[in-house]
């Protein structure tokens, strides 16, 4: 795809009023790969009024029809998936196969899954003498982050089309190009025109005035915690609706009955796929005393097989923050038994896979999201041991439990404060509600879930 130096806005790709320009940097070899505008506030007011104005059409668009136009967009990133993988390889950094299966083939799962869903959700249901209507909440703002650039944007996308609202989205300034992608699919999609808008730009400027404009009535954000604070502020200030998906440190509860190679390898994997740069990724091993030092091993083993198979982190920033939280395990304390601060490449922002063992929960390393290939793993007394390290972070993304049986493990997956746990490597499914408790997030995305997240109710009583 040859990078659009325009905005798409009211179904047209049009220039943006901002001069400003992002730089598009293949984090692998750290060459520019295209330019695209950094979208000003006039320019998201434009597409706020482009959204506005197609709301009322689209959202008296019969759910069947609505589902129609999103079967076409899953079919348009289905005959687009090629070029999405490269995409999101050249953009992320992202392995090919790594780009096919998951940054391709998860968003056409989701869109997908949201054509069904448009065409049966009930919109109406009744209560007593009351008939209940779900009707579209209206303009949606959608902010979205680099590390699963075209999901984050389906996610929100998807549903709110489903549910009939209007969009306006801000991607990531590190991954523009795979949202431009997305824009065309969309156009061929045969959208009405001004449903779907792209402002692409920094989140100071542009995602800043997305979330502040005071036509936008949800605002959908997936990124830092940071960050999601502040929306959140600003959100509850104009008393509108907010949905946001933060950060994670997420446990990998691996008891003593479970087995334990398998749960230390898979545990492993789920960390060092996308180079780390997952909010769910299970970061924190917790074992038990007696199967420690063997857990060790082999999850030290598994790391160093990984080498050269996982890409880089997307840009110099989040190497350098990476390389940070390494260097202050070590002088924490805890000990490396895979990988490390020093870079194992001269080009590109690579980080070597890395384990530390003898992790304590109140180490940073332990408490603090890294977004990199990093393990932590530490050693628990008994089970009552290990719920209180699991539970003991602000956040509640995801995680795993592992025992002899599946019901042992969800007794103990119940007691977890967290959205979504992995009963002894229970497979993801598109369709489960995702999201945080505590501070990892407020609402929760996919399946019917996100889909109620863009509706709001209204009682008529007969
Ligand atoms: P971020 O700054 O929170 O970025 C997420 C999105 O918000 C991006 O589109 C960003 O634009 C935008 N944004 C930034 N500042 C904004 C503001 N003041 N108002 C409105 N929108 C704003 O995250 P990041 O810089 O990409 O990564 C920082 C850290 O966040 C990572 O190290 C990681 O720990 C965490 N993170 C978590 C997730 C997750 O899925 N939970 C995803 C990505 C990152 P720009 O792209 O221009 O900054
Ligand atoms: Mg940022």
């Amino acid at each position: 795809m040859k990078p659009h130096d325009a905005l798409y806005i009211d179904g047209a790709w049009r220039p943006a009023a901002s001069r400003d320009v992002i730089e598009v940097v293949n984090p692998a070899d750290e060459q520019v790969i295209g330019r695209v505008p950094a979208g000003g506030v006039l320019d998201v007011d434009t597409a706020v009024r482009a959204a506005r104005a197609a709301l009322p059409g689209w959202a008296a668009t019969p759910p069947a029809e609505r589902a129609g136009r999103l079967a076409a967009l899953r079919d348009a990133l289905v005959a687009r998936a090629d070029e999405i993988a490269e995409t999101v390889t050249a953009e992320l950094g992202s392995p090919p196969k790594l780009s096919q299966a998951v940054h391709a083939g998860l968003p056409i799962a989701v869109a997908g899954s949201y054509a069904e869903l448009a065409a049966t959700h009930p919109f109406e249901e009744r209560a007593g003498n009351s008939t209940i209507l779900h009707e579209p909440i209206g303009v949606v703002g959608a902010i979205t982050p680099w590390n699963y650039p075209l999901h984050q944007i389906v996610a929100k996308v998807a549903p709110a089309l489903a549910a009939g609202c209007a969009i306006v989205l801000k991607p990531a300034e590190d991954t523009p190009l795979t949202a431009q992608l997305f824009a065309e699919a969309v156009h061929e999609a045969g959208l009405p025109a001004g449903v779907f808008n792209l402002v692409t730009g920094l989140g100071p400027v542009a995602g800043q005035a997305l979330a502040e404009h005071p036509d936008v009535d949800l605002v959908s954000f997936t990124g830092s915690t940071a960050v999601g604070r502040r929306i959140g502020a600003v959100a509850g200030g104009a008393v509108k609706k907010v949905a946001l998906e933060l950060g994670g440190k997420s446990a990998n509860v691996i008891l003593p009955g479970a087995d334990l190679a398998r749960a230390v390898n898979v545990g492993v994997a789920h960390v060092m796929s996308n180079s780390g740069q997952t909010c769910s990724a299970w970061t924190r091993m917790l074992v038990h005393r007696d199967q420690y030092d063997e857990a060790v091993e082999l999850a030290g083993a598994a790391a160093a097989k990984y080498g050269d198979r996982i890409g880089p982190l997307v840009s110099a920033r989040q190497r350098d923050q990476v390389r940070g939280y390494i260097e202050q395990g070590v002088a924490e304390g805890a000990r490396l038994v895979a990988g490390g601060p020093e870079a194992p490449r001269e080009t590109g922002y690579f980080v070597a896979p890395t384990v530390f063992a003898d992790v304590t929960p109140e180490m940073t390393i332990a408490r603090e999201e890294i977004f990199g290939p990093v393990l932590t793993i530490l050693r628990y007394e008994d089970e009552e041991d290990a719920l209180r390290i699991a539970n003991g972070t602000v956040y509640g993304l995801a995680g795993a439990v592992w025992a002899a049986d599946d019901a042992e493990a969800a007794a103990f997956a119940r007691r977890m404060d967290t959205g979504q746990v992995d009963i002894n490597g229970g497979r993801f499914n598109p369709l489960a509600p995702f999201g945080g408790y505590k501070q990892s997030g407020v609402g929760r995305e996919l399946g019917t879930h996100g889909l109620a997240e863009y509706l709001q109710t209204k009682s008529l009583q007969f």
